[in-house]
């Protein structure tokens, strides 16, 4: 058996592995590589493995960097099935469309700006590369084995981290019939978070491919979010002010809903108009409508009272870019959910734009700010915010909390791999998804688990085990 990393290694973006056998080639993910670099779009123009040479892909979740790629996979002549769960189907086939979207605008824009003569590069795929890709999604319930291949069977189980997330058990058959088993983590959820389940534990295998992103990190708890939450919207209904929170679209979004749901079922009085401002997010949170069964025992309570975890009074859900601009005139208290996470665009802009001069107003920040971007100035409390180009005084109260991440933690990782040892460990160990630093904690921390030395893989870099 021979596995290849063709991304997420040593890096977090890009999710892809090969595994080859005598009789199978089957590729862990096909995600988009992210960043400004061009290195970068050549690296998603041209596969480093023949797509049409493999015989299935298996898909751990709907995030971009995991699935987004998958229709420039089929545009290059891959037409075997792509093997995920049914709720990570719903949702790729909404990040996919989203994606190709954007593709298109960045070419108009590019387009526009360039000077006769001047090359622009088409999108990296189409819509209707998108609906050839889903048509090829095979689903499969978790905890149940399908043949995916020749040789090859598959099982998902719970990863926690976003809706549908699986962690992938593979069984190839090789050389002399001997099974080898490969764990395959996807990202990793936390423990005792709200909507999903924990991450399912697994026995004993050959290879454990892990990620890493947050192997040298502790979080907080997602309860003090849900008490911040409270604190803010108790302040807003005081002073008449807004909270303003910008959300990634999937997951975090959600969790919101749900202990915003949670609150006002507890708490009746905290009874301040919510807005759901991301026509995305909202389509996103359709699907999780759809697919509670495979959520915690929290939401199955929840459920028993409760018929919609995901909506309740006082929640409007805005569509069009003129209801958007409308909520800059509104007046009294209101919590505005707005896309997107690191505030560079999507309706959060014009929101803090007309919202962080004014000292009632809070703004909460939920998720990772990358540098360079308003949010991290927003983290940083600069006195001044570039917003479309102008200066503007910052008052509003900032509020960071990163209770709501959606990876495992040192804790939750040294959590489960200890489970895995007492199960018999692995003999092989990958630390993959993770900066340098990360995944040689994860390598660190899985030292037990694994019986061969474990390795913190670079991209392109093949082992035969
Ligand atoms: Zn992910």
């Amino acid at each position: 058996m021979k596995i290849t990393f063709l991304g997420a290694a040593g890096e977090v973006t890009g999710s892809q592995h090969l595994i080859e056998t005598q009789s199978a080639r089957v590729l862990l993910d096909c995600g988009l590589f992210q960043g400004t670099h061009a290195e970068t779009d050549h690296r998603n123009r041209h596969f480093r493995c023949n797509p049409a040479g493999l015989d299935a892909v298996v898909l751990s979740h709907a995030h971009i960097d995991h699935c987004g790629n998958l229709p420039r996979l089929v545009h290059q002549g891959f037409d075997g099935p792509i093997w995920c769960t049914r709720a990570t189907a719903d949702i790729a086939e909404i990040m996919l469309r989203d994606s190709a979207h954007i593709q298109r605008e960045d070419v108009r824009w590019a387009k526009k700006k360039a000077r006769t003569g001047d090359p622009v590069p088409e999108p990296l795929y189409t819509d209707r590369d998108v609906r050839r890709a889903c048509r090829q999604f095979e689903t499969a319930d978790y905890h149940t084995w399908a043949e995916i291949a020749p040789g090859v069977r598959l099982r998902f189980h719970h990863a926690g981290h976003v809706l549908g997330a699986a962690i992938c058990e593979l069984e190839f058959l090789d050389v002399d019939d001997e099974v080898r088993r490969v764990v395959f983590t996807g990202d990793l959820g936390r423990r005792d978070q709200p909507v999903l389940r924990d991450p399912d534990l697994v026995d004993c295998c050959d290879v454990l491919i892990m990620e890493s992103t947050y192997a040298d990190r502790v979080h907080p708890p997602a309860s003090d979010v849900r008490e911040a939450l409270k604190c803010l919207m108790q302040r807003a209904l005081d002073v008449g002010g807004r909270v303003l929170i910008p959300a990634f679209s999937l997951g975090r979004t959600q969790l919101l809903m749900y202990l915003l749901n949670e609150l006002r079922n507890e708490q009746a009085s905290v009874k301040i108009p919510v807005y759901l401002d991301s026509p995305l997010a909202l389509r996103l949170t359709e699907v999780h409508q759809r697919h509670t069964e495979i959520m915690d025992a929290g939401v199955q309570q929840t459920l028993q009272s409760d018929d919609d975890v995901f909506n309740f009074p006082g929640l409007t859900c805005i569509r069009s870019q003129d209801e958007s601009m409308a909520l800059n005139r509104a007046e009294g208290p209101m919590v505005i959910i707005a896309a997107g996470g690191m505030c560079e665009n999507g309706r959060i802009v014009h929101h803090l734009k007309n919202a962080v001069s004014d000292d009632r107003n809070a703004i909460l920040i939920i998720g990772f700010q990358a540098r360079h971007t308003l949010g991290r100035q927003l983290v940083r409390r600069v006195p001044h915010l570039r917003i479309h180009g102008r200066s503007v005084p910052l008052r509003a109260q900032v509020e960071v909390l990163n209770g709501l991440s959606a990876h495992a933690d040192a804790v939750d990782m040294k959590w489960w791999l200890d489970s895995l040892t007492a199960r018999g460990g692995a003999s092989h160990f990958f630390a993959v998804h993770g900066e340098s630093e990360a995944a040689e904690s994860l390598a660190g921390l899985a030292a037990d688990c694994s019986a061969e030395s474990p390795v913190v893989p670079k991209n392109g870099e093949s082992w035969e085990i």
